[in-house]
């Protein structure tokens, strides 16, 4: 216990940073929600010195209240002391994991989705009718957090086959002008393969040519955020040797969730920092190929951009897709997370819904027909929550659209900013 103490106050130096403002209580999904301090960072921040300081003796009752967190990194992105709130929070998890083991049901998710991805593969396809068959028939205790919720869920159906089983490769360009690596992630690998599809379609109309793994490995968000942190490093360091041994000039995502794992998060934990950057699709189109698609939409539609993106380019995102989806674009009041948080939407996914419902009623409310986003955990949560308000609106990834109106309205090739 004195070692896992120490260890603990080795993070003393990140944590005196925090000067308990409470700034952070105003941007915290779940704080707003439950107007309680331990939900949010300061109070987390305050649970964390007081088992260093020997003033709670349990210290792995504390975990609890960590794991009660979207780390959504809005208390990190709003802090005026600079507070790394998310490491501060993954380190503190990993020390408190030695005293409170992962429950079974995490071993066995984390053990099929880290190591066993072809393992992963080919179950995936039976994974729904599995999900929903024993999320009504399994009463053990171990497994009923994991699939208890799925009998309320609206998911969408596991695809056939994973999108790196039918697409890993080289996708060369016509007329190439450069080359990247698509990392799709789970989430499109599994459950939107057609996100992949569009980013190879689009890339390869503008001359990049795009490589796709042959085999899907996760970026290892999902075991640090469970306190797994040898597992996550794992990934980590297999993904990034992975993509650096491959000759590319940028690392495409879908994800901002996986791109935080694997280039910010991932470098501090691991050492091992990408030889290429990482861009976002979009953020890619915007920035490095400066395309223009300028493409018309006879709906209602809104932006959801998801937390894990900075402030600057939130606004650089959302001002692309204004300006190349033109339509009666509508900015939602509510402009906060979608309360998703991969495991958190897992284990707590009552209050994950809940986050998610006010923006999912606001949108019924405005009348809105499309929802953007370019992430899959939003997806995700914001179609289940938007299923559940009874609006009818559809949930996409800007991309999947820009790639349709490609092929309807044969865009040129040479409509881009840069004239490239
Ligand atoms: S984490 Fe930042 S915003 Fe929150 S109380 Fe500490 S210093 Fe203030
Ligand atoms: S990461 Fe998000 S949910 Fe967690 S404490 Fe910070 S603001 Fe709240």
């Amino acid at each position: 216990m004195e070692d896992l103490i120490k260890e603990l106050k080795e993070l003393e130096e990140l944590v005196l940073q925090c000067m308990k403002c409470g700034t952070c209580q105003a941007h915290c999904p779940l704080y707003q929600k439950d107007l309680n301090e331990s939900a949010v960072a300061r109070g987390k921040i305050s649970l964390i010195e007081s088992v260093y300081e020997g003033r709670l003796d349990k210290a792995g009752s504390i975990l609890k209240h960590l794991d009660y967190c979207i780390l959504c990194g809005r208390c990190k992105e709003n802090c005026p002391s600079g507070v790394k709130t998310d490491e501060i929070f993954l380190r503190a998890k990993a020390v408190l994991r030695k005293i409170e083991k992962l429950p079974s049901w995490g071993k066995v998710v984390l053990k099929i989705v880290m190591e066993k991805p072809d393992l992963l593969a080919r179950v995936a396809p039976l994974m729904h009718i599995g999900l929903k068959f024993g999320a009504k028939r399994v009463k053990d205790d171990i497994f009923k957090p994991l699939l208890g919720s799925f009998s309320k869920r609206n998911i969408k159906q596991v695809a056939s086959k994973p999108f790196t089983k039918t697409h890993g490769g080289l996708h060369k360009a016509d007329n190439e002008k450069m080359k990247v690596y698509f990392y799709p992630g789970c989430a499109a690998n599994f459950l939107f393969p057609e996100w992949g599809e569009a980013i190879i379609s689009v890339l390869n109309h503008f001359g990049v040519t795009v490589y796709v793994p042959e085999i899907n490995k996760c970026c290892g968000i999902p075991a640090a955020t469970l306190g797994e942190i040898e597992t996550y490093k794992k990934m980590v360091d297999e993904n990034l040797n992975h993509i650096n041994d491959i000759d590319c000039e940028y690392v495409i995502t879908c994800c901002p969730t996986c791109q935080y794992a694997l280039s910010e998060m991932g470098p501090k934990v691991t050492g091992i920092i990408a030889n290429k950057p990482f861009f976002d699709i979009l953020m890619f189109l915007d920035e490095v190929l400066g395309v223009n698609f300028e493409v018309k939409l006879n709906e209602r539609y809104t932006t959801h951009i998801p937390c894990h993106y900075r402030s600057t380019k939130k606004e650089r995102l959302k001002s692309h897709v204004a300006k190349n989806i033109k339509g009666e674009n509508i900015t939602l009041e509510n402009q906060s997370c979608c309360g998703f948080g991969g495991t958190f939407n897992m284990k707590k996914y009552d209050d994950s819904k809940a986050v998610g419902m006010s923006k999912a009623f606001e949108v019924k409310s405005k009348g809105i027909e499309k929802l953007f986003t370019p992430c899959p955990g939003c997806a995700m949560q914001l179609t289940d929550a938007i299923v559940e308000s009874g609006s009818n609106a559809k949930v996409e990834h800007p991309i999947v659209y820009y790639a349709r109106e490609i092929v309807k309205s044969g865009i040129s090739k040479d409509k881009t900013e840069k004239g490239q």
